[in-house]
């Protein structure tokens, strides 16, 4: 039985097309985000708490969302109703500081300028087919970095690291499980065995296994795949891209980053060892995704 439409209106808005934006780990969501937040009437959520909450069950148990795709669809929708209400306490372009009680609840007066909604939540790729069946009419904007670069950064921060904790990551329930990149037993069995650099690898190479099967299902008009090395040099196309694909009145200028992009890292960043484990892992993906040679 089919579904009527859902309509969810936030702030007095219905909210219509709202944009994702998905990348495996410090690949550049951030700047896209921060790109698509700066257009006029454009709302992009971040981290907000419920939303975390809903994407990170959804991750550790994509067969439940599977399973329970209406229950997890509606979460979702209830989740970014939250993140999306504009109130002088989570509004970025309010001044911060105290605010009377009356008036942390009440939509603040930037709340009627925003016309559209999106969210670049971290990991928010594993909720991608959840997202889409909640949102039926959602893009989505995603982007690929290259897997030594993302590995060497991951190994930088704690956060990314968190997830290897042994309470973490309880592998027994899923398999696949796309958020640690694990799709077989014996790589299950290997798991605890594996250096820092190769869970890192793995995960990367979860997420561009992902993307890849995202641009198939999704299709061009859904779906917008960015590279990240190609954004450097080329902002003025990029923004033209992101306007075209998303509406949204994206700058140039707001996708200059002040510090540098970090492109080749991994040459200073990582051992022999690591860069071996990453190849090993990831091989296959880095050629696919033309940064490595097919043999080498
Ligand atoms: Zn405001």
């Amino acid at each position: 039985m089919k579904q009527p439409p859902y309509i969810l209106v936030v702030n007095g808005t219905k909210v219509r097309r709202p944009v994702f934006v998905l990348g495996a780990p410090h690949s550049g969501v951030d700047l896209i985000s921060h790109a698509l937040g700066s257009a006029p009437g454009f709302y992009i959520g971040s981290g907000n708490a419920g939303v975390l909450n809903t994407v990170y069950a959804v991750a550790r148990r994509p067969s439940i969302a599977e399973e329970r795709a209406s229950g997890t669809a509606s979460l979702l929708r209830d989740a970014f109703a939250e993140s999306w209400q504009l109130t002088p306490t989570t509004c970025p372009r309010c001044p911060q500081g105290p605010v009377p009680a009356r008036e942390a609840a009440e939509p603040c007066r930037h709340a009627r300028e925003v016309t559209r909604f999106g969210d670049a939540s971290p990991d928010l790729l594993y909720s991608t087919t959840a997202l889409n069946a909640a949102f039926d009419d959602a893009t989505f904007v995603q982007i690929i970095r290259d897997g030594r670069d993302v590995v060497a950064a991951m190994l930088d921060d704690e956060r990314s690291l968190a997830w290897f904790r042994p309470s973490l990551a309880n592998l027994e329930h899923e398999l696949p499980n796309p958020f640690f990149g694990i799709e077989n037993e014996q790589e299950r069995a290997d798991y605890p065995e594996l250096s820092t650099a190769a869970k890192c690898a793995l995960r990367w190479r979860g997420a561009v296994r992902l993307s890849a099967r995202l641009r198939g299902a999704l299709g061009p008009e859904r779906l917008m795949t960015l590279r990240y090395e190609d954004l450097f040099g080329r902002e003025v196309e990029t923004a033209e891209q992101l306007r075209e694909f998303t509406g949204a009145r994206v700058s140039a200028v707001e996708l200059v980053r002040a510090d540098s992009p970090g492109i080749g890292i991994w040459r200073s960043r990582l051992t022999t060892d690591q860069r071996n484990d990453v190849r090993a892992v990831a091989r296959t993906e880095l050629a696919r995704l033309g940064y490595v040679q097919k043999r080498g």
